[in-house]
């Protein structure tokens, strides 16, 4: 029996998050034995329950992991055993030393480390935070705090959580937790990027002629809208989720995979990036799909029939920005993002469209759509996982016709395998301590002044966002956008 425990507390154990992610991926790292022997998990709640009410809610929704073996039920009963539930105020540094001494008590005198997931409204981050620290920290192991987006609503409100953050914490105590990027995606581009020959050389302004990133739901808020509306899909999703995947796949070579070398790049390419201009972005909000009219009829509603946003409301549930950054690398390549909800598809992808051949021999001969014929390679997470590269091929046959033929990279038996949930994998990480794709406060503040001027501006002049139809591929002008900076861009790529 190891001579160390660990200590999970997730604050806010009541709500929605925690009901549906931190536990069920706290239950999959159960069953595959990735928790320590000694490991306690706490539910911190005001709600008022017992130990059995916690467990209650908890089983409701764990799945079994370990199907086609039989000992299910059992593992669910070891795992319940280990989790108890402790109710107090998030603001109350006694009700925080109650739970010290709850935890000293599992800990049994064993060295302890521990982990505390903010899973609260951000208001109350910072109390739960100071009590944690004050009244809970362990006093001979590790205490980490996994923190939960939003991180601030602009560059100001987020210096300042994190300014209120480290009086408690050091930076190595602060895991920020974006849960897309435990996705596979994050991992492999790294890989792809870093690990091939042949894409190190095509990987700059020389040989990249722009770089899309996609986002699409086709779903709306459905009467879930309060959260969104006070931020707008560019915070919750450009800024915070494609900005970091742009920042992986532009930044230069680490020094090392270790986290620190890793999160020095991304911060370093963030802040090569001009603040996004106005008139490099479309934002669009979604009206109802033209069957009937709000939310009773059998049409989809608008965002604005959402009874928790208000009917007024300008929150974009759409925008597509185009960035540039400014170093020798990248310097004028338009990088496209496009996110939005009430889409006709679901869809998370990179796009990545090459220069024309110089000299265009086939072009010249034979007439090849030229801007059709140029390599693409799509990294795709969404609705399948694929890793592709458009060639040119030429039909088979007596005359000279080219066609695009993809090319898969794709490693086949990954896709069979279970693909790790991404809370899973994070949790693990910070377990860990492994703090690669978690954001650090520079490149979080770095994030934020990409963003931060354009958003005021949008709510300043209180632009109107373009409407498009609920199930339709966004407002009308992407197309103009993108023809603006030559990308050829067909409803969310043109492929199967
Ligand atoms: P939630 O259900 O609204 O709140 C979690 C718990 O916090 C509630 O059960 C409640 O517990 C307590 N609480 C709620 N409102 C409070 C208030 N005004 N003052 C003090 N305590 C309050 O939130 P959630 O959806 O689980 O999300 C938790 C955090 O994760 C939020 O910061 C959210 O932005 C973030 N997040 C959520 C999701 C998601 O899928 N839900 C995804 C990404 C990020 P008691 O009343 O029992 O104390």
């Amino acid at each position: 029996e190891s001579s160390t425990s660990l200590s999970i507390v997730v604050v806010g154990a009541s709500g929605d998050l925690a009901r549906r992610k931190i536990f069920p991926a706290l239950f999959a790292l159960f069953c595959e034995d990735r928790l320590p022997q000694n490991v306690t998990i706490f539910g911190y709640a005001r709600s008022k329950m017992t130990n059995e009410e916690l467990r209650n809610m908890i089983i409701m929704n764990l799945t079994c992991k370990i199907d086609k073996r039989q000992n299910c039920n059992e593992k669910m009963d070891q795992f319940l055993k280990k989790c108890f539930c402790h109710s107090g105020q998030y603001s109350s540094e006694k009700h925080f030393m109650e739970l010290d001494e709850k935890l000293k008590e599992k800990e049994s005198g064993r060295s302890s480390n521990r982990l505390f997931y903010l899973a609260i409204p951000p208001s109350m981050f910072i109390d739960a935070v100071r009590c944690a620290k004050r009244s809970a920290s362990s006093g001979n192991g590790w205490t980490r705090v996994i923190v939960e987006k939003p991180f601030g609503h602009d560059i100001t409100s987020s210096r300042e959580m994190t300014g209120c953050l480290k009086q408690y914490l050091t930076e190595d105590q602060i895991f920020r937790i974006n849960h897309h990027m435990g996705e596979e995606l994050v991992e492999n581009l790294l890989v792809l990027r870093f690990s091939n020959l042949i894409f190190q050389p095509l990987w700059s302004r020389k040989y990249i002629r722009n770089v899309q990133f996609i986002f699409s739901e086709d779903f709306g808020t459905a009467k879930r809208g309060r959260y969104f509306d006070n931020y707008g899909i560019i915070r919750d999703i450009i800024q915070n989720h494609l900005l970091q995947i742009l920042a992986l796949f532009a930044m230069e070579t680490p020094v090392s995979l270790a986290a620190e070398d890793i999160r020095n790049e991304k911060a370093k390419v963030l802040r090569s990036i001009s603040p996004v201009q106005l008139e490099d972005v479309v934002v669009g909000q979604y009206k109802n799909d033209g069957h009937g009219q709000g939310i009773t009829s059998h049409g989809h509603p608008a965002y604005t029939d959402d009874p928790t946003v208000s009917t007024n409301s300008l929150t974009p549930t759409f925008a597509a920005a185009t960035l540039f950054i400014n170093n020798s690398r990248w310097d004028g390549v338009p990088f496209l993002m496009i996110a939005g909800k009430a889409l006709h598809s679901k869809r998370m992808e990179i796009r990545v469209q090459f220069r024309h051949v110089p000299g265009n021999l086939y072009n010249r001969n034979f007439g090849t759509d030229l801007d059709k014929a140029t390599n693409e390679l799509v990294l795709r997470v969404q609705p399948d996982e694929a890793i592709y590269l458009k060639i040119n091929n030429k039909v088979p046959g007596l005359g000279m016709r080219l066609d695009l033929s993809h090319l898969n990279l794709l490693y086949k038996s990954m896709n069979e395998r279970e693909i790790p949930d991404a809370y899973g994998r994070l949790l693990l990480d910070a377990i860990e301590g492994e703090r690669r794709l978690f954001i650090r406060s520079d490149e979080l503040d770095a994030a934020w002044g990409v963003f931060s001027p354009l958003l005021k501006e949008l709510e300043e002049k209180k632009i109107v966002p373009e409407l498009y139809s609920y199930g339709s591929s966004g407002p009308a002008g992407v197309h103009y956008l993108a023809a603006k900076h030559s990308i050829r861009w067909g409803e969310f790529g043109d492929d199967p």
